[in-house]
């Protein structure tokens, strides 16, 4: 007997978990299902019991239910009653890399667990540890099988923090490979599929958002290489980008923030003491939610995410009475050295 999920949020949840579910399955080259995962077959049950209730044509089966996540945006499972994420663009399956996306990715609660498994491998380490092992993973999405080994050699200090991640890394999946090699994005470094001829550039990445007709440079032999866990690509490696560039800016001006605790820094911002955080985050109904449990006062994103809808959508996701500011690293770069400015000058 299956008992359905009443809440619309639930359903998208399982719907999105189904799809990585799916997708795991296949990464660490399980059977071609049927069966499937347990979590897949449950989100198809689900959503055929609810388009049943709604007097809906149900999806046929589970090719059916990815042929939906790839076809729909969230605005409209949330106009079916499912979700209720507005995002108007955001889909659960990215139709050219045919996986889960990065809002699928958030939706699920990868960030949090992302979160969890970095202050687990890192428990052990100092302060000054855990700080290069944060970024060692920022900067080496992908690791030489041998090359760690040259690593320790070239910098002794990093050898207990590269054996504290090994674990964190894993073989590249085969969807990720072609001609026997993996791309890296120009841009944001991350996994990417190449265009026919890679010096014509990508036609997908996991960051999604990057310029398309950048020429591949690096793609290295998948069997080379191991690759960072997809959770700590997209939470800990991709926000590194925008954290790496606004901390150098701030540090060529002179201004200093001091690292608080994994991932936060503190600082001065017009006066007032702040607790800083970065993210690059699709969905911002999602992130209102983890601002408040991460206890940040102000929010920094790439400039490209924060257009008017992401920012009225935070802002109306946010607890009544909580005061977050959302800045793009660009604001904070200007707010903090426009102020530097101004009380040199007085
Ligand atoms: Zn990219």
């Amino acid at each position: 007997m299956i008992e359905p999920t009443t809440d619309a949020t639930g359903l998208l949840t399982q719907i999105a978990r189904g799809v990585v579910a799916l997708s795991e399955h296949s990464d660490r080259g399980g059977s071609t299902p049927p069966p499937y995962p347990h979590e897949t077959q449950s989100a198809l049950d689900q959503l055929v019991l609810w388009a049943l209730r709604e007097n809906r044509i149900p999806p046929t089966g589970v090719p059916d239910l990815v042929y939906w996540c790839t076809g729909w945006t969230l605005a409209r499972w949330a106009a079916m009653g499912i979700g209720g994420i507005t995002e108007p663009t955001q889909r659960l399956v990215h139709g050219v890399a045919r996986s889960p996306s990065r809002a699928c990715m958030e939706i699920t609660g990868q960030a949090e667990f992302a979160d969890r498994l970095f202050a687990t491998t890192v428990a052990e380490l100092d302060a000054a540890g855990v700080a290069r092992a944060r970024s060692f993973l920022q900067r080496n999405v992908v690791m030489s099988n041998t090359g760690h080994r040259d690593l320790m050699n070239f910098d002794p200090r990093s050898i207990a923090v590269v054996k504290a991640v090994r674990h964190l890394y894993e073989p590249v999946p085969t969807r990720l490979i072609s001609a026997g090699e993996i791309a890296l994005c120009p841009t944001c470094r991350l996994p990417a599929l190449a265009a026919e001829l890679p010096e014509h550039g990508t036609i997908w990445c996991e960051a999604e958002v990057c310029p398309r007709d950048k020429p591949v440079t690096d793609s290295p032999r998948a069997t080379d290489v191991i690759l960072l866990h997809r959770a700590l690509r997209l939470f800990l490696a991709l926000p590194g980008l925008v954290e790496q560039s606004c901390l150098e800016r701030l540090r060529d001006t002179g201004t200093l923030l001091s690292q608080r605790a994994t991932g936060t820094y503190t600082g001065l911002l017009d006066g007032t003491d702040v607790v800083f955080r970065f993210y690059d985050r699709t969905c911002a109904t999602l992130l209102a939610g983890q601002v408040v449990r991460d206890q940040v006062t102000v929010a920094v994103l790439p400039a490209n995410t924060l257009d008017h809808g992401f920012r009225r959508a935070f802002e109306n996701s946010l607890p009544e009475d909580t005061e977050i500011s959302l800045l793009s690293d660009e604001e904070l770069v200007l707010r903090k050295t426009t102020k530097e400015k101004a009380d040199a000058k007085r």
